[in-house]
């Protein structure tokens, strides 16, 4: 299940509207420091519904916008799309490409779509949970994490193997009927 585009519009170091598109095979992004490399593995996971303002090493969540520099003012709205080819069925829709998008205002206030029709956060994180790309999952992996694992207690280990076999989900879900 590729990721065939991304557009983002406002986050982070993105004050233009920019739009990559991800062709077969791997594709490198490379540029000098502080060019906003992992702000564009940052806004694929804050559109998959990251929701740690601080995994994204801000304060608050409306840290992502565009703060401005000396040049440019401030943006009030982020906004990041992911479009996905779906035609392997790898996420449970019928449908043959798959558009996520997420935004936030400057008041805090968060919107989802999934194909453009408002949803939930919940909607979103569901969708992903047991694709292997959940946003616990290690299929991105920031600057510092490789470390992470190496020191992480066997239980959290454990965890990232279970999101992995794809068994995480139906504990989430023991989790949740247990304490109903
Ligand atoms: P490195 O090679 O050092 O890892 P990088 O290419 O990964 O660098 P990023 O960490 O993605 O760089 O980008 C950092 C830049 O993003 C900094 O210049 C920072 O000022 C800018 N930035 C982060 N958040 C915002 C924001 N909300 N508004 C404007 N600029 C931001
Ligand atoms: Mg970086």
């Amino acid at each position: 299940m590729p990721l065939s585009s991304l557009k983002i519009v406002g986050f982070k170091s993105f004050a233009e509207p920019t739009t990559l598109e991800f062709t077969q095979g791997v594709t490198g992004i490379v540029g000098p420091n502080g060019s906003g490399k992992s702000n564009i593995t940052e806004a694929v996971r804050w559109a998959m519904g990251e929701q740690s303002a601080k995994g994204l090493r801000g304060e608050r969540m409306s840290d992502v916008i565009f703060a401005g520099t000396q040049l440019r003012p401030a943006l009030n709205l982020a906004e990041v799309t992911l479009n996905f080819d779906n035609r392997d069925r790898a996420l449970k829709m019928d449908q043959d490409t798959l558009v996520v998008t997420r935004k936030i205002f400057r008041n805090g206030d968060s919107e989802f779509y999934i194909n453009k029709k408002a949803c939930r956060l919940k909607d979103i994180t569901n969708l992903f949970l047991d694709s292997g790309l959940g946003k616990a999952s290690f299929s991105i992996i920031s600057q510092g994490q490789v470390e992470a694992i190496f020191n992480s207690r066997p239980e959290d280990r454990r965890t990232i193997i279970e999101e992995t076999a794809g068994v995480h989900q139906y504990k989430i879900q023991k989790d949740a009927a247990l304490q109903k």
